[in-house]
């Protein structure tokens, strides 16, 4: 079969390397780490930085296609290798999708509403911006680099703000964005994989609750009326099309009393929220990527169940055997060397069939 190289060998690797094991493609894994949840998983793992030349040079002799699973790889480093071999998700939908500036602007133009934004260099624009997002509080976001709640700084308790200098020390002055905080009802996330003869599928939203900042359970149905959901997935839809993307991401929404739908961002991967349609569905996001990347249609997908994805972080992943012993439930222990808090260690999907 062909070779897939894979940049980044996390959980969400190693649940992309069994998918694309599954379909007949070799997989070989480019990750610094020598004992990343994917290296068990691949044909072969390439222990270095992704952006060491002489690895992306073995991986575009060795590779078929290549892709990523996740947003915070040099760019540089993936227009250098699509230049040797063919990348999907392409360079330019890492560009807009790796930075909260360009990906807001870019889900504005395409109609999808965000909360208000503002570029922040600085304590000056940050004193600015904070006078223009005024009601209801603002949220300071490194513009890259940043995950599960990560780098993040709120405003709107009044004494205690930090102040601008402080604020910006706090991020390591980072180039950033303020945004309006959101008093959202839920918050939901539509998972969707293009082909690359452009046909889109999209999974049904899960609604998600975070905890610390951090996913703690993906639930499916999301328990919203039929017309939110479809205006969802229309505007997940409409994402995958502009950006003539190849492969899954991700869209997280939030969503306010009155079925209004703000985006959040988006995920140029497959995403912790759609870990669910794995045990629940008749097609993975991970199977559904590797097929968009690789030119295969892509399959129909079936729910065959309801159910509740719950992470398991930091030592919850003691709680695995206990998990086991319902047949109900479906467990992924994502085989980290090191239990950190905080850190997610793997997952488990309690299914309900319908
Ligand atoms: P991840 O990539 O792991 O989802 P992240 O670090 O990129 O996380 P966001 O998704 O932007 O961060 O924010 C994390 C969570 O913080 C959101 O899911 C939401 O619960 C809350 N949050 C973020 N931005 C806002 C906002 N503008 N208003 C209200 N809540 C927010
Ligand atoms: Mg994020
Ligand atoms: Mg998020």
């Amino acid at each position: 079969g062909a070779t897939i190289g894979l940049l980044g060998g996390g959980q969400l690797g190693r649940m992309l390397a069994e998918a694309a094991a599954r379909l007949g493609f070799h997989v070989i894994v480019l990750d610094p780490n020598a004992d990343c949840p994917a290296a068990r998983f691949c044909d072969r793992h390439i222990v270095a930085g992704y952006d060491d030349s002489a690895a992306l040079d073995e991986l575009a002799e060795r590779c078929d296609v290549a892709t990523f699973e996740f947003e915070n790889i040099d760019l540089g480093a993936l227009e250098y290798l699509s230049g040797r071999i063919p990348v999907h998700p392409d360079a330019w939908a890492l560009r807009v999708t790796q930075d909260r500036l360009t990906e807001k602007t870019f889900l504005r133009e395409t109609g999808i509403d965000t909360a208000p934004f503002r570029a922040v260099d600085g304590a000056r624009q940050l004193e600015m911006a904070l006078a223009d997002i005024d009601g209801g509080g603002a949220i300071l976001k490194t513009r890259r680099f940043g995950y599960d709640g990560k780098g993040q700084i709120r405003f709107g308790h009044g004494a205690d703000d930090p102040a601008p200098e402080e604020a910006m020390a706090r991020i390591g002055g980072a180039p950033s964005i303020l945004e309006g905080f959101v008093d959202f009802a839920c918050e939901i996330s539509v998972v969707v994989t293009r082909g690359r003869d452009g046909t889109v599928h999209e999974f049904e939203p899960a609604r998600n609750d975070h905890e610390g900042g951090i996913l703690a359970r993906s639930t499916v149905p999301c328990g919203l009326d039929s017309i939110i959901m479809a205006d969802a997935m229309e505007k997940t839809r409409a994402l995958a099309t502009r950006l003539r993307y190849v492969g899954t991401l991700a869209l997280e929404f939030f969503v306010m009393d009155d079925g209004t739908l703000i985006a959040n961002e988006i995920a140029p991967r497959v995403h912790n929220s759609g870990h669910w349609t794995e045990a629940a569905c008749s097609v993975s996001q991970f199977e559904q990527h590797i097929r968009a990347i690789a030119g295969w249609p892509l399959a129909e997908s079936y729910r065959h169940s309801d159910c509740v994805m719950t992470n398991l972080i930091g030592d919850a992943i003691d709680d695995l055997p206990q998990w086991a012993r319902d047949g109900a439930v479906r467990v992924n222990d994502y085989g980290k060397a090191e239990t950190r808090a905080g850190r997610k260690m793997g997952h488990v999907v309690r299914l309900v069939p319908r």
